[in-house]
């Protein structure tokens, strides 16, 4: 049993990071508003920065408050124990990134229990949860909150429309249930769809928004919601070890991104597309129609296998990664070019013989 993380080193110099949006260096302009960043004790509320950086996010998803963290892992799971008591359940999609991607840490820490729903692309219907909610009985674990994923990752970087988000949150609320949006890739989402953030999470409790996927800082997400929830919520915060100190210095990158890095998204969708158009050409590959900067392509067909596809290329210098047994996924992000996405393209094509 191996815990390390999954191999995607290249035996040669990498040409093109396909492997993940967070693979993404800070830029000198944004090391410089990092070094430029007014700092104090976090844990005092006394960091300036962190402290502008949660009122612009809190204003961007239109919540009362915010919280800065360092990881979305933690954001999710400080969601989850402020909502949660052990043996409580979560319904979420059966591909959710709390459920598959967290270690069990739903399970290890709050002792929640999480409930997969099905459904196309990473989504579900509202009838779906409706015929998931249990009968109230001493029998049934109580179901405290709903979560969906915007965008939804192993969906295929999907977006949620608007009305199916509502029509899910409508379900939750009618039943008791509270929710939590997991926008790790939310911006994209906005982008992709052209509707305000504010108003694409009006229906969810608590929402936050990461910005080490695609929008270039080295870490830090955000969590929104009631200021009640947000004040409660900063005794996990302590609890967990993610109170800071003079955490501006990372404040700082994400304000740094909001300024600059969230419209150019776009950009990112493009070259997923052209990327997907490509590939689409390639005998023994389909590929899924990119609805923002996540393309996965399906092998089957080609008579070789995920894993060996991301080898092969990978000897060439451009990295993907490997999502199932024929399920590969080539990710784009703010530093992959158009010219870099035709030379990935065209390695993608050679390794399939
Ligand atoms: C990456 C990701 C997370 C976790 O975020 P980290 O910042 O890596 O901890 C959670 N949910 C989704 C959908 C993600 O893609």
């Amino acid at each position: 049993m191996s815990f390390a993380p999954p191999p995607f080193r290249s035996p040669v110099p990498v040409r093109v990071n396909l492997y993940s949006d967070t693979q993404t260096r800070p830029t000198q302009a944004m090391k410089a508003a990092m070094m430029e960043a007014e700092v104090g004790d976090e844990q005092h509320g006394d960091d300036p920065t962190i402290n502008a950086l949660c009122d612009r996010m809190a204003a961007l998803l239109g919540k009362e408050a915010a919280m800065f963290l360092p990881s979305g892992t933690m954001c999710n799971q400080i969601a989850i124990l402020g909502h949660c008591r052990p043996g409580d359940e979560i319904l979420a999609h059966e591909t959710a990134h709390i459920l598959t991607s967290e270690g069990g840490a739903p399970g290890a820490l709050a002792g929640a229990m999480i409930l997969g729903l099905p459904g196309a692309k990473g989504q579900f219907a509202a009838d779906t949860v409706r015929s998931a909610i249990r009968e109230k009985s001493r029998y049934s674990p109580p179901q405290v909150m709903l979560e969906v994923e915007q965008t939804a990752n192993f969906g295929g970087g999907t977006v949620w429309p608007l009305a199916a988000l509502n029509a899910v949150a409508a379900v939750a609320h009618e039943h008791g249930l509270t929710t939590h949006m997991d926008g790790a890739r939310l911006m994209n989402a906005v982008v992709a769809a052209g509707v305000p953030a504010a108003e694409m999470v009006a229906g969810y409790d608590t929402v936050w928004l990461d910005f080490t996927k695609g929008l270039g800082a080295p870490l830090g997400a955000v969590l929104a919601g009631s200021a009640d929830f947000i004040g409660a919520a900063w005794r996990w915060k302590q609890r967990l070890g993610g109170s800071m100190r003079q955490g501006g210095i990372c404040a700082a990158a994400c304000l740094y991104a909001l300024d600059h890095n969230i419209d150019r998204l776009a950009e990112d969708h493009a070259n997923a597309k052209l990327l997907a158009r490509g590939l689409a050409q390639v005998q023994g590959l389909s590929v899924e129609q990119p609805e923002t900067n996540l393309v996965f392509i399906d092998t089957t067909a080609s008579g070789i296998d995920a894993t060996e596809l991301a080898r092969r290329v990978a000897q060439h210098g451009v990295l993907i990664s490997v999502m199932g047994p024929h399920r590969a996924r080539a990710c784009t992000h703010l530093d992959v070019t158009a010219a870099q996405v035709a030379e990935a393209e065209a390695v993608l094509r050679a390794a399939i013989v």
